[in-house]
């Protein structure tokens, strides 16, 4: 019996363990399994949240692209917030240049006194932020979602601001409140804080990059020889560079208006109609060639237009552009009183001959043999001198289409020199100008040269400076050998140059290849410094503020002819001249 006590106590001893620990066990596990579904809870409610912020970025990302306009993308987050938030309205205020805009959106109806208590916190804050008084009339309100009850007398009773920060500046305030009391956890208001945060990130970034870009393009647009102006739709100018104020000659620092133009343009171009019928009908205009002031210029209207990711195009405002052509027009000028210089020199001659041969035409007239050899000589020349006008125009021609080509042979320069320099002898004599040539040493015999190309460059150099010399003035020929790399003022000294205070500093292109230096040298009347940059170009004999005497005036054409055959033979040519002093022209001839 006792055993049987025993066993039965030790059974129910161990059951009541086994219980027990089963019991301890459950109560553990059933801990754990609330600890778990806690746990997946907090996850699933951190996942959603995540998602949520996930959602809104995306939703950011699509709808907003790559916009800089804050009211779209709090617009975007305050759209889709109460699927994660309660609230009877959200709103936001935001300051823009010239008013507060404060957008409030009701997800229950409320009553005016409602809307009118966070629109005040929503100020007052906004003051406190940004330390500056705002009053109440600056505002515009804009009112959307559930109508207004005035019979729902419910107060604001849960509320918070996020203050709304773009680069680093207070741009404005977003509010939740509802009429309940103790609504917000930390947890939302985290989030929201999150996302306001990473959208103002977002922006600052592409705000940072559209201003790195703006500055690149501003920079461009500055430096632009050609003014150019922007508008809007409203024709206000939103972009405006220095050359496109100087077309109607308003300082730079000035702020230009549309009206500016108009006024300056006068009735030459009707620069807001232009703008108008280019933005509606999305057409480009090219005016004809347009006189302000002394400048002429060509102006192109085109509209401003942007193709949306959905292919639409839209017309943002029109774009002005003043192209100076003024440069163009001169060389337009300049053709055409060429043409008719030369007309005009070929028709002296012509008219001479004419004449002439009229008289021989005539049987009345009976002339004797001098007479008749005169008329003979005077047709001989008047028809040469034509006949040397058409063969420079030819040349000149030939030269400018790059179809100049000379022959070069092995000959003797020095005779060559030599041989001209008398042919102008008698011509220097007749004008009282001594006419000498000199030598250097070790001036080579035998050179490489087209023989009727130099005669021809120094007929016109030799010609040039007896015709600008005065009476009793000295024209110098000076040949010398230039040693590469030696003292080319040594050496034209040792030649005989004369003009030690005119000698041309750059003589030789490449310092270091041997040439051979012709120079002529005269004390004439010299060439103003500004003009000699021109002295070698076509039109130099129409510059008016260049001119010489009458009897002087030549057609102009000889130093471009004289260039153009030099560098055919890959030298140099050029001057060195000051007024009263002389000049010293000079050529070189590679010696290879
Ligand atoms: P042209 O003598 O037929 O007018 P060129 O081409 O030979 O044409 O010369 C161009 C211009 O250069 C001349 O009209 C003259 O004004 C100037 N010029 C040329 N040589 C001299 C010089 N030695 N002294 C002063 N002026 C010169």
């Amino acid at each position: 019996m006792n055993i049987f006590l025993v066993i039965t106590g030790t059974v129910v001893f161990i059951a009541i363990l086994v219980v027990g620990f089963l019991f301890l066990k459950n109560k553990k596990l059933a801990k754990n399994i609330l600890d778990k579904e806690n746990e997946i809870i907090g996850k699933e409610k951190e996942m959603n949240s995540k998602m949520y912020e996930l959602a809104i970025l995306k939703e950011l990302g699509d709808r907003v692209g790559y916009s800089l306009d804050v009211h779209q993308i709090i617009d975007v987050i305050t759209g889709s917030l109460h699927q994660f938030i309660d609230y009877s309205a959200v709103s936001y205020m935001i300051i823009d240049p010239e008013k507060i805009l404060f957008k409030i959106h009701l997800e229950k109806s409320v009553h005016r006194g409602f809307i009118d208590d966070i629109r005040d916190r929503m100020l007052k804050s906004l003051s406190a932020l940004l330390d500056r008084e705002f009053k109440n009339t600056q505002v515009e309100e804009l009112i959307s979602g559930a109508i207004l009850i005035e019979a729902v007398q419910e107060p604001v009773k849960s509320f918070f601001n996020i203050p709304l920060v773009i680069a680093g500046k207070v741009v404005g305030v977003l509010t939740v409140a509802d009429t309940r009391a103790g609504l917000y956890k930390e947890e939302q208001m985290t989030i929201l804080y999150k996302i306001t945060n990473q959208a103002s990130q977002a922006v600052t970034r592409l705000q940072e990059v559209v201003t790195t870009e703006q500055g690149k393009l501003n920079a461009m647009v500055e430096s632009m020889t050609d003014g150019i102006f922007m508008t809007d739709l409203d024709y206000r100018i939103l972009v405006i560079n220095p050359a496109a104020k100087k077309a109607i000659k308003v300082s730079d620092e000035k702020e230009v208006t549309i009206f500016d133009f108009i006024d300056n343009l006068g009735g030459k171009f009707d620069i807001r109609g232009r703008l108008e019928e280019s933005v509606k009908l999305k057409k480009e205009y090219i005016s004809e060639r347009i006189l302000l002031g002394e400048r002429f210029f060509q102006i192109f209207v085109s509209p401003v237009k942007n193709l949306s990711i959905l292919g639409q195009e839209t017309v943002h405002g029109g774009v002005v552009i003043f192209h100076d052509v003024t440069s163009e027009v001169e060389v337009e000028t300049l053709r055409k009183d060429f043409t008719s210089m030369l007309v005009h020199e070929l028709r002296s001659p012509l008219d001479g001959i004419k004449k002439i041969s009229e008289v021989l035409k005539n049987k009345k007239i009976v002339l004797d043999d001098k007479g008749h050899d005169e008329y003979i000589e005077l047709i001989y020349k008047n028809s040469s001198t034509m006949l040397d006008l058409v063969n420079d125009i030819l040349d000149v021609a030939k030269i400018e289409s790059g179809k100049f080509s000379i022959k070069k042979q092995e000959g003797n320069i020095v005779n060559v020199i030599r041989d001209r320099v008398d042919f102008y002898s008698i011509f220097a004599k007749s004008s009282s100008v001594s006419l000498k040539s000199s030598f250097g040493v070790n001036v080579p015999e035998k050179v490489m040269f087209d023989q009727e190309g130099i005669e021809h460059v120094l007929n016109n150099l030799i010609s040039n400076a007896i015709k600008y010399t005065n009476e009793k003035g000295e024209v110098q020929v000076v040949t010398f050998f230039h040693q590469g790399g030696g003292n080319i003022e040594e050496e034209a000294k040792v030649a005989g140059y004369p003009l030690v205070n005119l000698f041309p500093a750059k003589v030789t292109g490449d310092e270091k290849n041997s040439c051979l230096v012709v120079m002529v040298v005269d004390n004439g009347i010299g060439i103003e410094e500004e003009s000699l940059g021109t002295i070698f170009s076509k039109f130099r004999q129409l510059d008016t503020k260049h001119a010489v005497p009458k009897k002087q005036k030549g057609t102009g054409l000889g130093l471009v002819i004289a260039k153009g055959i030099i560098e055919e033979h890959n030298g140099h040519i050029g001057v060195a001249s000051k007024i009263g002093v002389g000049s010293t022209f000079f050529f070189t001839l590679p010696l290879v």
